[in-house]
């Protein structure tokens, strides 16, 4: 079995509904996502995924979508207030945790046809959290 990585930066800010401590307040984080592709086999050139495809179709997405926006629950209500102002958000129905990110990255990352088995979404340099493919899905 054949695994390979790939760590992407980006900057983004969020809060949290629901929650009572600091994150309930707008902050932002400079952070990592690292994914992770596995397979059987390789193809001819001895690759697994060439890396030039995930940074072009992954990190594009990220730094296209992501980067520099606010993640925000689409129940937060700011999210008109942003909008109106054309400031950059990207909407989630759930609270933007640096779990729900690691699985909306993960969830690309799938629907673009790469056999990505999990995705670490690194918040802080001390704390992460990782969402994987659900044991028995294919
Ligand atoms: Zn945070």
């Amino acid at each position: 079995m054949f695994r390979v990585s790939q760590q992407i930066d980006f900057c983004y800010g969020h809060r949290l509904l629901n929650y009572e401590g600091k994150c309930k307040y707008l902050h932002g984080h400079n952070g990592r996502a690292v994914i992770s592709l596995e397979g059987e086999k390789l193809d001819e050139r001895g690759m697994l995924v060439d890396f030039t495809d995930i940074k072009r179709v992954i990190r594009s997405w990220i730094d296209s979508s992501l980067d520099h926006c606010m993640i925000l629950h689409q129940a937060d209500p700011l999210l008109p207030l942003f909008q109106q102002h054309k400031q950059p958000v990207y909407v989630i129905p759930s609270n933007p945790t640096a779990e729900n990110i690691a699985r909306l990255i993960f969830e690309y990352a799938q629907q673009q046809g790469f056999p990505v088995v999990d995705v670490t979404m690194w918040e802080t340099r001390n704390s992460c959290a990782t969402y994987r493919k659900p044991l028995g899905s294919s």
